[in-house]
């Protein structure tokens, strides 16, 4: 299980450096080099963390700090600025965005606050729950709670760590409808209401890497106008 990380950011060689760099502390990175390509990543995939720089081509790092908030998604938002846009650092916390970093920035500081924002995830403090095991098998799916693990038909699936505690949840609650409220405010420990499109962004995820056939789910189950089933 790697935390899947978007860097949304135009300078190239800074993309090249910190991508290297975050990829060498085990983090999976995806890039997008304009606004535009970083709010439609970042609405559309399952990510842990977005680092967003302001001053961005097409879209503003605020326009896709905003997009991001709206569509309804919880996903951390580290902003990447410049030391003359205290006002911009200001609009950007307030759109939602969770911390930031002056550019040009210390790598080690960076990496701590990715660190920190990444160990928000309340789950993580709990992986020793997961029964005497920690072993739940679903058909050709294993999924390992202890070594945070999960394969199909033998195989690794790849999957990012808000996916990883998503699918857990699921597994210890099988055959139960959970609302998205509730799968909310224990895989991300956000309050109900406001981030739930974060549930059906990451459940998307699971599917396509889990399911025989994504369109038609076997194993993670829509519940109209409530939330999902976990089918085993
Ligand atoms: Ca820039």
């Amino acid at each position: 299980m790697n935390e899947n990380i978007l860097l949304v950011e135009d300078e190239e060689e800074l993309c090249m450096t910190l991508g290297d760099r975050l990829r060498s502390e085990g983090y999976q990175v995806d890039v997008a080099m304009d606004g535009k390509a970083g709010s439609e990543k970042a609405t559309q995939l399952a990510f842990d963390l977005i680092i967003l720089d302001i001053m961005l081509p097409l879209r503003s790092g605020l326009e896709v700090c905003a997009d991001i908030r709206l569509a309804g998604l919880a996903t951390p938002i580290l902003l990447l600025t410049a030391l003359s846009q205290t006002v911009e650092k200001v609009v950007g916390l307030k759109l939602g965005a969770d911390d930031y970093v002056t550019k040009p920035f210390d790598t080690l500081e960076l990496m701590a606050r990715v660190e920190a924002l990444l160990r928000r995830t309340p789950g993580k403090l709990e992986t020793e729950n997961a029964g005497s095991s920690g072993l739940y098998k679903f058909g050709s799916i294993v999924v390992d709670a202890r070594k945070t693990r999960v394969t199909r038909d033998g195989g690794i699936v790849n999957l990012a760590s808000r996916e990883f505690h998503l699918l857990r949840y699921f597994a210890e609650h099988p055959g139960i409808t959970i609302s998205r409220d509730e799968l909310l405010l224990q895989v991300w420990g956000q309050k109900a209401g406001t981030f739930t499109r974060t549930v059906d962004v990451h459940v998307a995820s699971l599917r396509q890497k889990l399911e025989v056939n994504p369109k038609e789910p076997e194993l993670i189950i829509t519940v109209p106008g409530i939330g999902y089933r976990f089918q085993t």
